[in-house]
């Protein structure tokens, strides 16, 4: 991309990074409503690039622009974006742009789906890192493609989280193994519709012929059915039956052949098989050995904050899912572990209820609550017949569950509440956590 101008929509990382991706070459602006970091923004004016913060971005857009790149995040009847279609103007995403940059002949391979896409994407980098393959990590995942998309070069693997909201403005953006790991309706009040979803879900195909893979969940119905009609070699996964790689008698089959006793993978939880058999079945289009994914299931911890594992101490297993900020996904902690459980519950009050966890709180011996919510976990849990304690903080709670568990006990943090009543984010709650943690007496 040469002598164009350029109007990104939005800052975050995915605009700072594709700003300073097209500044060398192209006259770039770049807009965001709210004040920005003042270090990057030097950086930016270091590279020509100029940036407003502005409310009304619409009046910065004239009919001389080339090209507008928008943050995935933004909604496609923004008055800028309308303006730019009147106008004539291509708009595309960071991760578009990034891809008209890639050379030739590398491995591109894209994770998409409504849940899963980080593990799966972790996973995949792993394992193709494990059996060493010069493979790069980003997309959605945190890290912009457009950061690292110079450093790749040709025979490169890149492995990509490739969110719903992105492939909402993709054009030729192509990989060559896709994987889909669900469908469930989620982001509904980002789509017109379910469908609008799964047509979106969908691009992930966009381009591929019998040369490229299709990975696809085969207990998934709606992936099942969306992916019928598409191009690409279809290679399936399932938990439920034989398929190219699936689950039998607890343990994991490539082709038939057993690659793993899920006795001894350290992730935990049906719903990570599944991540797992996704994984593998692409790396092993890349010939990874059978010992290069042992090595890397024996030993993965996780991806941080969801069901990571932190520890064991006296033969208890300290888990921690500060990324669970509702039932659900608490829910699917509490279903992934077959021990005698001590689960840390609380937070921010939403007036939510805590009724939908009792079905997967059989295993649950011991409740420990803090924050906001506290009161009416206590109330929820003494209506369930769990003993459950009310403490003053994170700190406390996890020394409750460390007096009080035996060994062969897990500990889990999955508190089915947002944690900003006491933190700024999950993740400083989580990393608050494996502090606790790991300075328990062994
Ligand atoms: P995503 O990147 O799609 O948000 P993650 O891998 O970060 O997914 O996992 C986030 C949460 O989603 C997990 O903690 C778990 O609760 C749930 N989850 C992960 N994988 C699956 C799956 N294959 N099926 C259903 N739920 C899952």
């Amino acid at each position: 991309m040469k002598n164009k101008k350029v109007f990104i929509l939005g800052m975050a990382r995915s605009g700072f990074e594709a700003a300073k991706l097209l500044a060398k070459d192209n006259e770039v602006l770049i807009t965001d409503m709210k004040d920005q970091d003042e270090k990057q923004v030097a950086i930016l004016n270091e590279l020509n690039v100029k940036v407003v913060i502005t409310k009304d971005p619409i009046d910065l857009l004239d009919d001389s622009y080339d090209l507008l790149v928008k943050n995935p995040g933004i909604r496609k009847d923004h008055p800028t974006l309308i303006k730019a279609r009147e106008y004539h103007i291509p708009i595309i995403n960071e991760l578009e742009l990034a891809y008209h940059y890639l050379p030739k002949n590398v491995h591109v391979i894209g994770v998409t789906g409504s849940n899963g896409k980080t593990t799966t994407t972790t996973l995949i980098y792993e394992f193709l890192h494990a059996s060493g393959k010069p493979t790069f990590l980003g997309g959605n995942i945190g890290i912009p493609f457009s950061q690292f998309v110079l450093d790749v070069k040709e025979g490169d693997y890149v492995v990509l989280e490739v969110s719903d909201h992105q492939l909402c403005d993709v054009k030729d953006f192509k990989t060559n193994i896709s994987i889909l790991t669900n469908i469930y309706p989620v982001h509904l009040d980002f789509h017109d519709s379910f469908d609008q979803y799964k047509e979106m879900k969908k691009r992930i195909f966009a381009h591929h012929t019998k040369e490229d893979i299709a990975i696809i969940n085969k207990d998934n119905i709606e992936a099942f059915n969306l992916t019928k009609d598409i191009l690409s070699t279809k290679k399936y996964f399932s938990r439920l039956g034989k398929s190219d790689c699936y689950l039998e008698n607890e343990m994991i089959y490539y082709q038939n052949e057993k690659i793993i006793d899920i006795k001894d993978i350290l992730l935990k939880g049906y719903h990570n098989y599944e991540n797992i058999m996704a994984a593998i079945l692409a790396v092993k289009s890349y010939g990874v050995s059978n010992e290069a994914i042992k090595k890397v299931l024996t030993t993965f911890k996780g991806v941080e904050h969801r069901i990571e594992f932190v520890k064991n101490v006296k033969g208890v297993a300290y888990y921690n899912d500060s990324k669970a900020t509702n039932c659900e996904s608490t829910k699917i902690a509490l279903k992934s572990f077959q021990n005698p459980t001590l689960l840390i519950l609380g937070g921010l009050d939403r007036g939510h209820s805590f009724e939908d966890l009792t079905e997967a709180m059989s295993n649950v011996k011991y409740v420990a609550c803090y924050g906001e919510t506290k009161n009416r976990i206590k109330e929820y849990c003494e209506s369930i017949n769990i003993s459950c304690d009310i403490f003053a903080d994170l700190k406390e709670a996890t020394l409750a569950c460390y007096q009080k568990a035996q060994a062969n006990d897990v500990v889990l943090l999955s508190p089915a509440c947002a944690s900003w009543d006491q933190y700024d984010s999950f993740e400083t709650r989580g990393t608050e956590f494996k502090k606790i943690v790991n300075s328990l007496e062994e």
